[in-house]
């Protein structure tokens, strides 16, 4: 997108209030194609992975510029948004929730407007109606809430200075919903001065912290009684306060908090190009996961797969054990100019569900799938099938046990083991120290692990002595002693070893264990 003579253009992105999910098309469509990308803090880390990724986004924390004073910061910004778009870039300006609601997104449009810079406002869900939406309070509701006020808490009612009306904002809530952003310091003063306004102290109000984000709370009260209760559960920014008579709707509409998995912390360690979706099911049910990509893919010297597949003739069984090792499989057969119809006379062994998928993808059915989805399981399938004197092609990685290799060389077949891949550890140190720093604190419910080498490479991130003790579910037998030799207390482990058993796995863990305190 950039070109240096071509002028460049400043979007005003909304975010969304935390959940990544919930940015428009539009803002994700610009931070992919970004040259620059300047963001605040309240933006969710998770957005800005995927431009990491990507690799091309300069990117910019405008909490981190500046000087002491909010204005000077806010001088800074524009400064940068305006030095960037003059040297022809695409700069994304990526705010909190909405950037025209409580963001300061009009002060940086006004100047870009003054300094001749193009300019557009992508829209985006604000935390004032996001935080309710996820703690059931609806804003408005037929008969109960005729009307919703979005109101600044950074006024002081008990100053002289306040240019809220707040004897107007008192029937505001009385009839309809009050949504306060930016006021959890001042609501001792703010409940005090709607109930002085006449609004009913028994009036309901709720406090949503953190609203969308996997560790969302809510306390529920009165506007009499909301600031004491959200003091002792040392509720601090950001909040979202909700006051008036649809709070009431919460017993009712309250989802997100009642997913399985709420409040978990959970370390999902694994390769990166495998896994099922493990993260994004257990996100789904509502627990905070911390991916920690223990290991990636290294593909290895193509020279010994070229030869199996020159000689693919030579052989009578194929067995993959991986989605991984199909893929690799595949890329060598496309090399030598060949496809599926090359495998037409072998008969092909995988390791499981997931990888009999991966095939399917090409257009094979495996022909056989063992009972229990490990390498022990599927040697004593194929160990009944007289294996003995046929000629097998295990195409894998090199990190693999050699269980089945050295199983079916004893039942009489003459196996050749051709390594593809390697999984290897995964660098990323920010991601690492967190993690860390996480089991460090025993802020970390679970980890999952779904194979021998995610277990060491959690233990190498984290080191053997914080890994101890450290509890997890584990994706079948083999993991798990793995996790045990290491010290780690398996506390789910499915029958069937498939991410989707590991899931209900971990959910079942959950139902009979108690929320960390
Ligand atoms: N432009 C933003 C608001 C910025 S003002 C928007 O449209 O949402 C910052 C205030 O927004 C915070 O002090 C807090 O009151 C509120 N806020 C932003 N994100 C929030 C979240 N995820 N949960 C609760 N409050 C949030």
């Amino acid at each position: 997108m950039s070109a240096t003579n071509s002028p460049g253009v400043v979007y005003l992105v909304g975010a969304g209030p935390g959940d990544p999910g919930l940015i428009t098309v539009r803002g994700r469509e610009l931070l992919e194609k970004a040259d620059a990308i300047v963001y605040d803090a309240l933006a969710n880390p998770l957005l800005l992975d995927r431009a990491r990724t990507a690799g091309r986004a300069e990117l910019i924390d405008a909490g981190k510029r500046g000087g002491s004073t909010e204005s000077a910061k806010q001088d800074d910004i524009n400064a940068v948004l305006i030095s960037l778009a003059r040297a022809g870039k695409q700069v994304v300006r990526l705010k909190g929730g909405d950037p025209f609601v409580f963001g300061r997104g009009s002060e940086e449009a006004q100047a870009l407007h003054a300094a001749g810079i193009p300019f557009e406002i992508v829209p985006g869900v604000t935390a004032g109606i996001a935080a309710p939406a996820y703690a059931g309070i609806p804003v408005t509701h037929r008969g109960v809430a005729t009307s919703v006020t979005f109101v600044t808490g950074h006024e002081d009612p008990s100053k002289p200075t306040t240019t809220v009306d707040w004897n107007a904002l008192a029937k505001c809530a009385s009839t309809g919903t009050v949504v306060l952003y930016m006021g959890v310091k001042t609501l001792p003063s703010i409940a005090r001065a709607l109930v002085d306004g006449g609004l009913s102290p028994t009036t309901p109000a709720a406090a949503v912290q953190w609203g969308t984000h996997s560790r969302q709370r809510t306390v529920v009260a009165t506007i009499q009684s909301l600031a004491g209760r959200a003091a002792e559960e040392g509720i601090t920014a950001p909040v979202i306060t909700i006051i008036g008579e649809s709070v009431n709707l919460r017993h009712e509409i309250a989802w997100f908090e009642s997913r399985p998995l709420f409040g978990r912390r959970i370390v999902v360690t694994r390769a990166t190009a495998v896994g099922g979706g493990l993260a994004e099911q257990l996100r789904a049910l509502g627990a905070d996961v911390l991916d920690a990509p223990a290991t990636t893919i290294q593909p290895l010297d193509r020279a010994a797969t070229d030869e199996a597949i020159a000689n693919l003739a030579d052989y009578q069984w194929l067995v993959l054990t991986s989605p991984t090792g199909v893929r690799f499989f595949f890329d060598a057969l496309d090399r030598a100019g060949l496809d599926s119809r090359a495998l037409a006379n072998l008969e092909i062994a995988v390791i499981g569900p997931a990888t009999a998928a991966a095939l399917e993808a090409r257009g094979l059915k495996a022909d056989v799938i063992p009972p229990k989805f490990v390498a022990e399981s599927l040697l004593e399938t194929l160990a009944g099938l007289e294996v003995a004197g046929t000629r097998v092609l295990y195409a894998t990685a090199d990190d693999a046990r050699d269980v089945l290799a050295a199983g079916l060389k004893k039942a009489g077949a003459l196996v050749d083991v051709v390594a593809m891949y390697r999984s290897v550890p995964l660098l990323d140190d920010a991601r690492v120290d967190e993690i860390r720093g996480a089991v460090a604190e025993q802020h970390i419910d679970l980890v999952c692990v779904t194979s021998a080498s995610g277990v060491s490479g959690f233990v190498a991130q984290v080191g053997a002595e914080r890994a101890r003790g450290v509890r997890c579910a584990s994706i079948g037998p083999v993991t798990s002693d793995a996790a045990r030799a290491v010290g780690m207390e398996v506390v789910a482990e499915p029958a069937q070893a498939s991410i989707s058993d590991l899931v209900r796995a971990v959910i079942a863990w959950a139902q009979q264990s108690q929320v960390r305190a």
